[in-house]
C-alpha cells in the first residue's frame, strides 16, 4: 500500500500566499514512491491549481465539503465545486470543526458518502479527545465515530476512502501519540471497518496517523504496521520542511 502524506494547512495561506508555498514546494527534490496531498483553504483553490497547472504532485485536497450537491446552503462548498478545481482528497471532520462548527457523527458520515460519490476520496478524521484518553474510551469513540463515517459509504467503487486517526490531545500541541499506541488505534479502525465492509475492503483501507507529526518522529510512524501515512499540520507550513519530511518518509 503507497504510504499517504497530506499537508494540512488549516486556517494558513490565502491565495496571495498560496501560489508561493505550490511554487517552493516543487523546487524541492519529492520522493515518487509516495502519494502526496496539500489541503489548502477553499479560498486558496484557485491559486493553487494555477500554481500547478497539469502537475500532479503535490494532488489538490479540501478541508471541507458540504454534503449536497447543491441548493440552498449560505456559506457551504460542495464536492462538485471542488471537482472543478481538481480537487482529489477532502477532510471531513476534522477535530478542530467537530469542536468550534458542531460538526456531529452524522454530518461527518454524510460529507464523506456525498464526496465519494462524487469521486473526491473522503479522509475522515477521528480520534479521542483528552478526556476520553484518561476515562480509557479510546476504543468506544473510536468505533462510534467510525461506524457513523461509514454508514454510507461504498466499500468497492472506484474512489475509495481514507481514515486518519487524530488523538484531539496530540493535534498542535507537540506531544505526538507514541506509535505503539497509534498502532493499537489504527487496528481498532480497521476492524470497526472490517465488521461492516470484511477482510480485503479492510486491508485495503489506508489509515493515516495525524498529530504533532515533523520531519523527527515521520519514520516512527511510516514504519510501524498499519500506520499508511501522515496528516500534517503545524510542520507542513514551510514548504521546504515538509519537502524534508516527504523525503524522510520515504528514503529511497
Ligand atoms: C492536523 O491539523 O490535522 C494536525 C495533525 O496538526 P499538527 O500536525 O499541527 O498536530
Amino acid at each position: 500500500m503507497r504510504t499517504l502524506l497530506i499537508a494540512n494547512w488549516k486556517m494558513h495561506y490565502g491565495p496571495m500566499k498560496a501560489g508561493g508555498w505550490i511554487r517552493a514546494f516543487r523546487r524541492e527534490r519529492l520522493p515518487k514512491d509516495l502519494d502526496i496531498a496539500v489541503a489548502v483553504p477553499h479560498v486558496s483553490l484557485a491559486a493553487s491549481r494555477a500554481s500547478l497547472g497539469r502537475a500532479s504532485i503535490p494532488a489538490l485536497a479540501a478541508q471541507d465539503a458540504f454534503w449536497a450537491q447543491d441548493g440552498a446552503y449560505t456559506g457551504e462548498v460542495s464536492p462538485g465545486m471542488l471537482l472543478e478545481f481538481g480537487v482529489q482528497f477532502c477532510l471531513v471532520g476534522h477535530s478542530e470543526r467537530r469542536i468550534y462548527l458542531g460538526e456531529t457523527d452524522e454530518m461527518v458520515g454524510k460529507k464523506a458518502a456525498t464526496l465519494q460519490a462524487a469521486g473526491i476520496v473522503p479522509v475522515i478524521c477521528v480520534g479521542e479527545n483528552e478526556a476520553q484518553l484518561k476515562k480509557g474510551e479510546v476504543s468506544k469513540v473510536l468505533k462510534a465515530q467510525v461506524a457513523a463515517a461509514i454508514a454510507s459509504l461504498k466499500p468497492d467503487g472506484k474512489t475509495p476512502f481514507v481514515f486518519a486517526y487524530e488523538p484531539v490531545w496530540s493535534i498542535g500541541t507537540g506531544k505526538p501519540c507514541p506509535p505503539q499506541k497509534a498502532k493499537e488505534a489504527h487496528e481498532i479502525i480497521r476492524s470497526a471497518i472490517q465488521k461492516k465492509f470484511g477482510q480485503s475492503a479492510a486491508e485495503h483501507v489506508r489509515i493515516i496517523y495525524g498529530g504533532s507529526v515533523d520531519a523527527h518522529n515521520i519514520s516512527e510512524y511510516v514504519t510501524t504496521t498499519g500506520v499508511n501515512g501522515a496528516l500534517v499540520g503545524g510542520a507542513s507550513l514551510d514548504p521546504r520542511a515538509f519537502a524534508l519530511l516527504c523525503r524522510t518518509a520515504n528514503p529511497a
